[in-house]
């Protein structure tokens, strides 16, 4: 690959190749937004049902209520209906199920979420399992989990969903590659793994699953065309654990104290942006790459839903 020149610190000297391509997953996500509210307008002009999603938030915490809340914003830019049911802290995971039948019941809603982490008298494994499963636009629910494991139509959880729009969006080339995830959560690493290997654009990949019980990962990271990094940890994924012309999609979002930012803090991926970026022939920032493509995964989900795209 052509280098045009070379960047030093202290210590290492990073070259510095003429192509990195930055993901700008905000500027996808709008798009996203457009596409769809422009599909919300002809169902409106055609007399058709507009697409309804519920949010169930347990309690006031103030990252759930920040991410519910730009949910129901983004549904109202886009012309869905939302409706949110905000319920007390105590309320008890019987009271819970209740309210989840009902909206399982109800004809009107096409999909809904109930925003996790829930209090922890609740079992958070009982309630996923009680949303129907043809309503589960968060792509939680066991069956559809299965459903995506054997290839077949399901509603993909938000954040792979948002990734695997990114590759595509991007026309990034997967077949063939060796991919490497780091992090084995349910939400992200695990059904990345899945997508990543499956028989599909985006997919084909030969995969590697890593964890914090990986020994030598720097051995895996080295070997990576693709790496996607869930693990929490900021700035963990330095310039000597990739190779040249790697594509990286950096999930992690963690919130440090900054001396320089107005707020007093910042948030970090899980890759070391600048020199990573360097070597990079694709890389996903933090802020603005994975992030906001949750929003509009959730909403292609609904719309998935309301036409009946998933399950009859
Ligand atoms: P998680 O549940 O926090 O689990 C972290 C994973 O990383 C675990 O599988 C853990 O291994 C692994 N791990 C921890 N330390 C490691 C190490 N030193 N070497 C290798 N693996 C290690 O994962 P998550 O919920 O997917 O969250 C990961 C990050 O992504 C967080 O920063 C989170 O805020 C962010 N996130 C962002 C979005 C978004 O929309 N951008 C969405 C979801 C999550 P073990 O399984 O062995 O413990």
């Amino acid at each position: 690959m052509p280098y045009l020149c070379s960047a030093r610190d202290d210590t290492k000297i990073y070259k510095i190749k003429t192509m990195t391509t930055i993901i700008d997953g905000k500027l996808i996500s709008l798009q996203i937004q457009e596409e769809i509210a422009a599909e919300v307008k002809a169902i409106k002009v055609n007399n058709g049902k507009i697409p309804h999603l519920a949010a169930i938030l347990v309690g006031s915490d103030g990252a759930s209520e920040t991410y519910v809340g730009a949910k129901v914003k983004a549904c109202e830019k886009i012309g869905f209906k939302s409706t949110m049911v905000r319920l007390s802290e105590s309320t008890t995971e019987k009271e819970l199920l209740y309210i989840v039948e009902g909206l399982n019941n109800d004809a009107d809603i096409d999909g809904y979420i109930v925003q996790l982490p829930l209090p922890k008298h609740i079992n958070e494994h009982n309630i996923v399992q009680a949303i129907a499963p043809q309503k589960d636009v968060d792509g939680f629910h066991p069956q559809n989990i299965g459903r995506m494991a054997l290839n077949l139509p399901t509603y993909l959880p938000a954040t792979p969903y948002g990734i695997i729009q990114l590759f595509e969006r991007y026309k990034i080339d997967t077949a063939g590659k060796h991919c490497v995830i780091i992090g084995r959560s349910h939400i992200v690493g695990s059904p990345m793994s899945i997508l990543m290997a499956r028989n599909n654009f985006p997919g084909n990949c030969t995969v590697t699953m890593c964890h914090s019980r990986t020994a030598n990962l720097k051995e895996y990271t080295l070997k990576a065309d693709i790496l996607i990094v869930a693990l929490g940890k900021p700035e963990f994924i330095t310039a000597e654990m990739v190779k040249d012309g790697v594509v990286v999609i950096d999930v992690g979002i963690t919130r440090v104290i900054s001396e320089v930012t107005k707020s007093g803090y910042k948030l970090l991926g899980d890759v070391k942006y600048d020199e990573v970026a360097a070597k990079a022939s694709f890389i996903t920032p933090v802020p603005g790459g994975v992030g906001p493509m949750t929003i509009a995964s959730l909403l292609m989900n609904t719309l998935k839903a309301s036409r009946k795209e998933i399950y009859d």
